[in-house]
């Protein structure tokens, strides 16, 4: 890692800020959102800062590829692999508010058919 400033995900990551954490492996994280906008309200995060989906690169291609199979992996563990979404935030005009690339994973289990957008609000 470079001399760049810690991010809040980077905090967490680090233990420095509490978290609920569901998954964690070498590569990325996921914990519970803390203001979350469905049921189950999951972020996936890589433990290397890039900051916009937009700012990742070819050398990001395997760890890109990674979150989308651990995503996968989330869903089986907490029993919403029928019934979930994965939204992405890129750039404050579309709503990211951490600029550390994070995939939101987002479930209704109990009633997954009114689980739409307007929802949730991301
Ligand atoms: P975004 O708006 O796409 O950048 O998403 C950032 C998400 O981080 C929001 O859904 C916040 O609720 C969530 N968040 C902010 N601070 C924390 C925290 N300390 N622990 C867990 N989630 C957080």
């Amino acid at each position: 890692m470079t001399d760049q400033v810690d991010t809040l995900f980077t905090r967490i990551i680090k233990r420095e800020i509490p978290a609920e954490i569901v998954y964690e492996d070498d590569l990325c994280i996921a914990i519970n959102d803390i203001a979350p906008q469905a049921p189950v309200h999951v972020l996936l995060i890589p433990k290397q800062q890039i900051p916009r989906l937009a700012d990742a690169t070819e050398s990001e291609r395997a760890i890109l590829g990674h979150l989308m199979l651990v995503a996968g992996d989330i869903s089986r563990q907490l029993g919403i692999d029928e019934a979930f979404r994965l939204v992405v935030n890129n750039g404050a005009d579309a709503g990211q508010t951490v600029f550390h690339l994070h995939l939101h994973i987002l479930a209704n289990p109990k009633d997954s058919k009114q689980f739409s957008e307007s929802d949730t609000g991301i």
